[in-house]
């Protein structure tokens, strides 16, 4: 057998949720065709797949929580359920032919950087094993799910669940049931399931924010139209953009303006929580924003059921089928269902990437995710992440900020192109410094860091390392090329096997 015995590819991606999906049609748009999509699970959608809760449904409205290359006039509701969504990634996977890219079943459990050959090793659970020039790490902040390690709970009867891994073999008709968590995946499960079961104890540690929910069916006359009159449907993403566009200053710069939010959201509250106790012990005690806003006009009502009762203290004990809150209160429960959200500053990945180095990204992270433009980070040459730290948005698409970074991919190809031969980029450690430097300057003043909450988006040290602190038009600008000046050039010393094989071309 020659020195080289794998695969190679050009580019790896992993995952195929929306960052992955879009990364390759972005690749063949580039003309790249030398490339694979590993994928860890059986079906392509990421968190759209996950994610099969009663239900569940995008919080940002469907014609601008989608690709601005693949519009979808048939969407059916304002804001479309998961099942719309996975659909449409299907459609998209089907329609840019990625099919034959995407290796299903390959869940990655190393890549290791090789720095005399310029390229990484990427090693698969099933024993597939091949090298990638540049990998694409698409896996998503919100892929890995959070179980609090609660003390007991292994003692417990009954069936325990995460709200993304709903086990939909259990039938939750008449049992009770103990929901822990009220972010936006709780807040959108239980009105789904309080008119199901027999009694519903909602475990509420803060209460969010909750705002109305102005979701409706999109007409056949609508549907038409963008059918029809292209532009129309692109008039609409804009305007939704827009206006998200505006608000980003309230989030950034003075959060005080969020206050006549709360007005709107607690009217919402008021309609239909008539007990002021019960309306106390739902009202936040931060600032508007500080958290996710919730959207939902179901949410209360739901609670205001006489079936379903709120513990205002989070779940610290389980003593075989009692369910034990912080406070005290005790609950005898058949099923447990976790809302409690995902290892987003703490991802799994993070520990099967070796760099240049020979350390991990979780070791090299371990102060604090950092990455130049979201995207590169020290220590890790021609390995990029598509949602990386500080892209995350408090209040509009994710897909915009998915778009622009597809763009710094692409350019960042066509640079390695450019410079030929078997070359890297590394991110220098300057310009990442001055990068994070001045996001973090900028957090300073928003609604995150100011508004008097604790969230995912803040990791273990009080640093918020997930949201941009701009607009997703500034984001755009400052991905729109690579600035070879934040890169060192790395040049491998020994030529490349010639003997190798491609993937799909
Ligand atoms: P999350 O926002 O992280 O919420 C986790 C919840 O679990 C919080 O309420 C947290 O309380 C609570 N919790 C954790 N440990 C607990 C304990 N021991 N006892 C009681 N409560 C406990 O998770 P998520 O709701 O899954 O949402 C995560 C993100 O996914 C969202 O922010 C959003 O970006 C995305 N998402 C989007 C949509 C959409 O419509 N687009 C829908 C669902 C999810 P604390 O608040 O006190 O920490």
């Amino acid at each position: 057998m020659a020195e080289f015995e794998h695969e190679h590819v050009r580019v790896a991606v992993i995952g195929s949720g929306f960052g992955g999906l879009g990364a390759a049609v972005r690749l063949r748009r580039e003309g790249v065709t030398d490339f694979v999509v590993l994928e860890r699970a059986d079906a392509v959608g990421g968190t759209w797949r996950d994610n099969s809760y009663p239900g569940c449904a995008c919080d940002v409205p469907s014609h601008l929580y989608s690709f601005s290359f693949a519009p979808n006039p048939e969407w059916p509701r304002t804001f479309s359920g998961q099942e719309h969504i996975r659909a449409y990634l299907e459609h998209v996977t089907d329609t840019f032919g990625l099919r034959p890219h995407i290796r299903l079943n390959h869940e990655v459990t190393m890549m290791t950087w090789d720095a005399e050959k310029l390229w990484w090793k990427i090693e698969a659970a099933n024993g597939t094993t091949l090298v990638a020039d540049v990998v694409v790490s698409a896996t998503g902040p919100l892929s890995d799910p959070k179980t609090p390690d609660v003390p007991g709970l292994d003692t417990f009867p009954g069936r325990v669940f995460h709200s993304a891994r709903w086990d939909h073999d259990y039938d939750l008709t008449g049992k009770r049931v103990a929901m822990i968590g009220t972010g936006a995946s709780a807040i959108q499960i239980v009105p789904a399931i309080q008119p199901q079961v027999d009694k519903l104890t909602l475990f509420q540690r803060t209460p969010p924010w909750v705002m109305p929910r102005a979701d409706r069916a999109i007409s056949g006359a609508e549907r038409w139209l963008h059918r029809t009159v292209p532009a129309t449907g692109k008039a609409r993403r804009g305007l939704l953009w827009g206006i998200r566009e505006l608000q980003v200053q309230a989030f950034t710069k003075r959060p005080d303006e969020l206050g006549f939010i709360e007005t709107i959201a607690k009217a919402n509250m008021a309609k239909s929580i008539k007990d002021p106790a019960l309306r106390a012990r739902l009202t936040p005690d931060y600032r508007i924003g500080c958290k996710r806003i919730l959207l939902s006009s179901t949410y209360y009502p739901a609670l205001a059921q006489p079936n379903v009762d709120v513990v205002a203290s989070g779940l610290s004990e389980v003593r075989g089928s009692t369910v034990v809150a912080a406070d005290g209160t005790e609950t005898e429960v058949d099923a447990i269902i976790f809302g409690t959200g995902f290892h987003v500053t703490d991802m799994p990945i993070a520990d099967r990437v070796v760099g240049a180095d020979g350390i991990t990204l979780a070791e090299t992270w371990k102060g604090g995710m950092e990455s130049l433009r979201g995207a590169s980070a020290v220590g890790f040459p021609n390995w990029m992440t598509i949602i990386g730290p500080n892209t995350g948005l408090g209040n509009s698409s994710m897909i915009l900020m998915i778009e622009a970074q597809l763009n710094y991919l692409a350019d960042y190809l066509r640079q390695l192109d450019t410079l030929g031969g078997r070359v890297a980029l590394a991110a220098r450690p300057s310009a990442v410094g001055a990068w994070n430097r001045r996001v973090q300057e900028r957090m300073k003043r928003t609604v995150w860091n100011t508004g008097g909450c604790d969230s995912w988006y803040l990791d273990a040290n009080g640093r918020n390392t997930t949201v941009w602190p701009g607009t997703t038009s500034e984001f755009r600008r400052a991905t729109r090329e690579v600035n070879l000046a934040e890169y060192d050039v790395v040049r491998a010393e020994v030529p490349a096997p010639a003997e190798v094989e491609g993937a799909v071309a």
